[in-house]
């Protein structure tokens, strides 16, 4: 084949390179909120409310009572690769926050333009600054505000329009929006979350007249914001599993993890939670897609072994055109947890996947069969 282009080998330019890494990380609208959402639980927030226009191509603004930003951090707050939360490499083997690459600002900074208005609880007032490809270009200027941290994204992708038509309509990236927002509602009942989308394209921020969308209270439960998000019909066929450590750690020293591999102890396991929580789908649920909301330490990840071994226990109790509905989270000691595999952090690396999936499996099977034989019962009665 002949060489197309015979060019020296050159750098890339940092503002190119900055491009092509933004768009590993923030794909579209609800990959950018994803990122924020976890910067906002990172920060210890309560209440968090998203507002979007145009399904957050227009506007995608997330507003939480957080901790805040210092002012004197703002200037590195969209520079690749500044972070508060990770120092030592060393830390990266145990990873207790969502962030630790500080580089999901920067991606969003360098595809579109950011409005940061932040307040620290202790102090006066709040800062306002402005932000384009990675750096500060106004501000801090004092400002009103509320304690905590408010992040307006506008014009997503305006200098990318390639990205930008590959996108599908504004109602359906608000779909994957909202559908963010609900999912994070379900791992985090305790935080109270709101979205909202502007449809006429007047709503100018946080005192538009829109009625959210979807919103949550603090403190409700995992249970309540299923039902709040797929309705209490689909609810009332959820069963719920919950399988302690112990599970694990008995099972765990019968499988081969080669030399390195350290037991599971419910030691280093955060605040002895049960391994797996969640609700499973019972055997009369008339649900038509597979569905698998899953949570490993709190993140919002895919599995596609996890998937598997699902279609696998349903695939006795199922017929073939009813589908699986299951929200599960996973919790294991952060150190068997492999989270810097991608950089949407999509995925995650469990070094005890067999012992999770075996688990998983196990107490699938335990609960479907405890309740059709409830069933049976019921009937029989
Ligand atoms: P990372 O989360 O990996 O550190 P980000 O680019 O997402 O990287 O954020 C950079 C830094 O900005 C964070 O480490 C945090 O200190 C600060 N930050 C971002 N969003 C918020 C927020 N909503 N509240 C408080 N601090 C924030
Ligand atoms: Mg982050």
């Amino acid at each position: 084949m002949e060489a197309k282009r015979h060019y020296h080998i050159e750098r890339l330019s940092q503002a190119v390179i900055n491009r092509i890494a933004a768009g590993e990380v923030v794909q579209r609208p609800s990959a950018a909120l994803k990122e924020m959402l976890e910067n906002s639980i990172d920060a210890g927030a309560t209440r968090i409310q998203v507002l979007c226009q145009e399904g957050g191509l227009g506007v995608l603004q997330i507003v939480d009572d957080g901790c805040g930003i210092f002012k004197d951090d703002l200037p590195l707050l969209c520079e690749r690769f500044a972070t508060s939360k990770l120092r030592e490499f060393e830390d990266l083997s145990n990873v207790s926050s969502f962030g630790f690459r500080g580089e999901a600002l920067a991606s969003i900074s360098h595809v579109s333009r950011v409005t940061v208005i932040t307040m620290r609880h202790d102090a006066p007032h709040a800062w306002m600054s402005k932000f384009a490809e990675g750096k500060l270009v106004a501000g801090p200027s004092v400002h009103a505000g509320n304690p905590g941290t408010s992040i307006r994204v506008e014009d997503m992708f305006y200098n990318a329009p390639v990205r930008k038509s590959s996108l599908g309509k504004p109602i359906e990236e608000y779909a994957r929006v909202l559908s963010v927002v609900q999912r994070y509602s379900m791992c985090f009942p305790h935080i109270a979350f709101s979205c909202r989308n502007a449809t006429d394209g007047k709503w100018n921020g946080s005192t538009g007249s829109t009625k959210a969308d979807f919103a949550t209270q603090c403190g409700s439960t995992m249970l309540f914001n299923i039902k709040a998000t797929f309705g209490s019909s689909l609810a009332s066929h959820l069963i719920r599993v919950e399988r302690k450590l112990g599970t694990i750690v008995s099972s765990a020293s019968t499988v081969g993890g080669g030399a390195d591999a350290t037991p599971v102890t419910s030691e280093s396991h955060q605040a002895s939670l049960p391994a797996i929580s969640g609700y499973i789908s019972d055997a009369t649920l008339a649900n038509k897609k597979a569905t698998l909301i899953l949570f490993v330490n709190d993140r919002l990840v895919d599995s596609s072994a996890i998937r598997r071994c699902l279609e696998q226990v349903y695939a006795s109790v199922l017929t073939n055109s009813q589908k699986f509905f299951v929200v599960l989270a996973v919790n294991l000691p952060a150190q068997r947890v492999d989270v810097n595999v991608h950089p949407t952090k999509h995925e995650v690396m469990m070094l005890d996947e067999d012992v999770v999936l075996r688990t998983i499996a196990d107490a699938a099977r335990e609960e479907l069969a405890k309740s059709a034989t409830a069933k049976q019962l019921h009937v029989g009665e």
